[in-house]
């Protein structure tokens, strides 16, 4: 307090107190939820949570889960009634009714159309209700712009990286499914490890790599490398489904191609616990980042990974993890321990996209990037309204102003794409 004295300080507070008193405006009557409707628009959840004011919050689950839809719906009655610009009032309600992936991903979505409405209530973006901007615009990275492989060898690798690296978003940073993550991959070799190869949910491959394996995803990675060169940075989505001393050896040999990180090794998508001991033992292994974390449910279960330094990246994803504010604490706690954070976000959609952006732009600086969602199907860009044209900019994404989410159906458009039973879903 060196240019004005304590006195004249607090001089300032009390006239600004008063002026505030005289100037306040008559308490907003207080806002309540009257409905939480859900429709499969293509087949992603798409909710919308209506109030006694007029206006609406929407969020939106992961594009291949139509399934929550009853999920959904489950929480109505306890959301009926409720202030939804307290949002973590109405979170203590249902957070402890979820589960890891897809089991987290309705009260997820909950969370954000909680976070819309809020922003919209008060008439300011989401961002500033996470605790303001650091950064004006966002990195993304690419999990989902993909094109069509001619096969599953080093040289079919090397040509759609060049061809990711030419997409045009300009991407800056590019993740590529290798390794038990990529089953045509591993069956394109005899006997790459010394199981059979399974079916059902995705993923499903575990075991001991053989060297015939393990030479042929070290090849893929290094001619995608080859093409992506220093100026596009690749990260490699793994398993789960690797053994710790495979991991360990593919992790070294990754070393020297400066790999952005390695992800899932040990557990991930859908497997329904985190296994902190064993990702600990690769990380303290390599200097490779290593990266976990898109199918935990809330931040209790990062607590293992975090503070036993069992990864150098987590990559919690908003619509599953129990939403946007409990991503931030994540990344919160994380940069306390020296963690990175860089979301998972490929098939959360366009409302999705909005709302990783507003929560990129609070998140500390030990953010990467998140993965960039796609709409999908390609119509969604013509339903949604008030994303940026074009979307990215040399991998960037420019955080943008309007209140909530900032982006809008387009009724007359998307009321086509409305099921039978889902007419209602914006009357
Ligand atoms: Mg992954």
């Amino acid at each position: 307090m060196s240019q004005i004295t304590r006195r004249e300080f607090a001089g300032t507070l009390a006239t600004a107190t008063t002026a505030a008193t005289l100037n306040a405006q008559p308490a907003r009557p207080r806002i309540k939820i009257t409905d939480l409707r859900c429709a499969i628009i293509g087949k992603s959840p798409t909710i919308r949570i209506v109030t006694d004011q007029g206006i609406s919050g929407f969020g939106q689950a992961e594009s291949y889960k139509p399934y929550l839809k009853p999920m959904v719906l489950f929480y109505k009655d306890y959301l009926i009634g409720e202030d939804p610009t307290d949002v973590e009032r109405v979170m203590l309600k249902i957070r402890r009714l979820g589960a890891f992936k897809p089991w987290g991903a309705a009260v997820s979505a909950i969370e954000i159309a909680l976070w819309d409405l809020a922003g919209k209530a008060a008439g300011v973006p989401v961002y500033k209700l996470l605790g303001g901007k650091i950064r004006d615009k966002v990195r993304a990275y690419n999990g989902g712009v993909r094109f069509p492989m001619t096969g599953n060898m080093p040289r079919d690798y090397a040509e759609i990286a060049g061809k990711m690296k030419d997409a045009k978003e300009g991407f800056t940073l590019i993740k590529q499914a290798v390794g038990f993550h990529n089953q045509a991959m591993m069956k394109a070799i005899p006997g790459a490890w010394y199981d059979d190869p399974r079916t059902g949910a995705s993923h499903p491959d575990r075991g001991l790599m053989t060297e015939r394996g393990m030479d042929h995803v070290v090849a893929c990675v290094e001619a995608m490398k080859k093409v992506l060169g220093k100026d596009i940075g690749l990260a490699l989505d793994c398993g789960p489904g690797w053994m710790v001393k495979d991991a360990i050896t593919f992790a070294k040999a990754m070393e020297p191609l400066h790999i952005t990180w390695l992800e899932d090794l040990i557990t991930g998508d859908y497997t329904p616990y985190p296994n902190a001991e064993l990702f600990r033992e690769v990380t303290m292994s390599t200097s490779v980042p290593i990266h976990t974390g898109e199918q935990i449910y809330l931040r209790q279960n990062f607590k293992d990974l975090i503070e036993k330094q069992a990864v150098n990246v987590v990559g919690p994803d908003p619509e599953d993890v129990g939403g946007l504010a409990e991503t931030k604490w994540i990344a919160e706690y994380a940069d306390l321990h020296g963690i990175l954070i860089a979301p998972h976000g490929i098939f959360d959609g366009l409302i999705g996209l909005a709302a990783h952006v507003h929560l990129a732009a609070a998140l500390p600086q030990n953010y990467i990037a998140f993965e960039y969602p796609l709409g999908q199907p390609e119509w969604w860009y013509q339903i949604i309204d008030g994303l940026p044209d074009p979307i990215m900019k040399q991998g960037f994404i420019d955080v943008w102003d309007k209140p909530g989410l900032g982006v809008t159906f387009n009724v007359r458009a998307a009321r086509k794409y409305l099921a039978e039973e889902d007419r209602g879903f914006f009357d």
